[in-house]
């Protein structure tokens, strides 16, 4: 998030030094959204000095508050009792979400973020501005978790109604924590990540591959995250053993790109009823719906090489719209693997389709989704070993592309795999894979992903759960 850390986005940091513990924090006097260091009586450095970036959004937001006809909207929306079903509140978030939108159309000045992640009732989806609109009372305020700090209620009884399902532990996520539990993990990681910022890529992203190459192929099975790299992160940066915990933040950061190469392995593993696929000369991958991230990461899918000592070339081919346009991807591989004369090769699927027609290739970029690809590769279409697609969120998209996308992989057969953000993407995505007539594996889902980020980070507009990379397995199926 571009925002800055959560406890910025939520007003519990100030929201340009950042600082949340040992100063006093003061709601900003216009659209009381964020906060800032200083009482209200001192006008803080701070906000001045932040006014000309804040100004917009202050304006719209106080705008958005007077206007009555969105007050009387977003007051009529709300429960008359505390809700307990989780889609329900989903709903009615949405919904909320919705008259923000239709009230600040045209003011785009206001980054939707603020919008997305701005604190409400767990089981009302009450906001402060709601509450304000409501009571007309300024002084109106959520009360956060005092655990967690990142969970609010709208009134002690509420929290009491909220109270199972913030604390009970859940089965969504990994270890079965609890929501409470989550957001204290999170707070830390990103406390961890601000402190070892300068081992982050500009992205922000931790793109950390172990160095050695294993003598052979061993099965994923029952192994983890704290198994497979504990030592070798803390070798890499010099963790003592004697600290026994710092290093799996760190491992967190690592999984969320590491993600990648270790889902497509054990998708791999699971598609295949043999380990032939373990020594073939050239593996091939194709990513479907790939973004700019497959991009900027594309050092850590070198871990695919270092757990496959029998392969030569890996090829991932990176198919979607939002692939950058370029035609190659070169990066430098570790000194050992270029002593065996190994590579791996990033393409974009325009450069197959269009290898020979290039003029074709700098105008038209209709290629993007995967059954065009198929379809415009005509006989010269090989068949992957395996496709995969992280966080599709296939089942999310209303212009049925993935649909398509998803027919032609059930007709032609090809070995797919499809992750999801969360339990309830997954479980959608699942839905719609099964009905393009595909049979899922059993052990690819819907279920957690052994190898999904261990980094969670909050869901836009939700008042509960997290949006994790490759979190949950949605299907896999050939
Ligand atoms: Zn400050
Ligand atoms: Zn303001
Ligand atoms: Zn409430
Ligand atoms: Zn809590
Ligand atoms: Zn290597």
């Amino acid at each position: 998030m571009e925002l800055g850390p959560i406890q910025v986005v939520i007003g519990l940091a100030c929201r340009k030094c950042r600082k949340d513990e040992d100063v006093e924090l003061s709601r900003c006097g216009g659209c009381r959204r964020i906060s800032y260091c200083g009482t209200v009586t001192v006008i803080a450095e701070c906000q001045s000095a932040d006014w000309e970036r804040h100004k917009p959004m202050c304006k719209a937001l106080t705008a958005l508050e007077k206007n009555s006809a969105a007050a009387a909207r977003l007051v009529s929306l709300l429960p008359k009792q505390p809700l307990s079903d989780l889609r329900e509140i989903r709903k009615l978030t949405d919904k909320q979400v919705d008259v923000y939108f239709t009230y600040l159309q045209g003011q785009t000045a206001l980054e939707n973020s603020w919008i997305h992640y701005e604190p409400r009732c767990l089981v009302c989806t009450r906001t402060e501005m709601v509450m304000r609109m409501e009571t007309g009372a300024v002084t109106q305020r959520l009360i956060p978790c005092p655990r967690c700090m990142r969970s609010f209620c709208c009134s002690p009884a509420h929290w009491e109604a909220a109270h199972a399902l913030h604390h009970s532990p859940s089965t969504d996520w990994r270890d079965g924590f609890s929501h409470c539990q989550m957001n204290t993990f999170a707070r830390l990681q990103e406390w961890v990540d601000a402190g070892t910022s300068t081992l982050f890529d500009r992205q922000g992203q931790l793109v950390w591959v172990p160095g050695r190459i294993k003598s052979r192929w061993v099965s994923l099975e029952g192994k983890t995250w704290e198994g497979e790299f504990d030592e070798e992160i803390r070798t890499s940066y010099g963790i003592p053993a004697t600290i026994p915990s710092s290093s799996t933040f760190l491992l967190s950061s690592a999984s969320d790109t590491l993600s990648m190469p270790m889902t497509i392995l054990y998708g791999l593993s699971k598609l295949n009823e043999d380990d032939s696929w373990t020594r073939k000369q050239t593996l091939t991958v194709h990513v479907l719906g790939a973004s700019d991230r497959e991009v900027s990461c594309r050092p850590v899918f070198e871990e695919i090489l270092h757990r496959l000592p029998g392969v030569d070339t890996l090829e991932i081919v990176l198919c979607g719209p939002e692939v950058p346009s370029r035609d190659s991807f070169d990066h430098e591989i570790c000194p050992e693997c270029i002593a065996r004369g190994r590579s791996c090769v990033l393409k974009c699927a325009a450069e197959l389709v269009f290898a020979t027609t290039l003029l074709l290739w700098i105008t038209d970029y209709s290629f993007s989704t995967y059954h065009d690809f198929v379809r415009k590769q005509g006989n010269q279409f090989k068949t992957p070993d395996l496709c995969v697609a992280f966080n599709s969120g296939a089942a999310q998209h209303v212009d049925y592309t993935w649909r398509t996308s998803i027919k032609v992989l059930a007709e032609r057969k090809l070995p797919s795999l499809f992750t999801a953000y969360c339990r309830e993407e997954a479980e959608q995505d699942a839905a719609m894979i099964r009905a393009a007539g595909a049979a899922l594996h059993p052990a690819l889902g819907p279920c957690l992903n052994p190898w999904g980020s261990q980094k969670a980070l909050p869901t836009a507009h939700s008042v509960y759960g997290f949006h994790t990379d490759n979190a949950w397995l949605a299907g896999g199926f050939k």
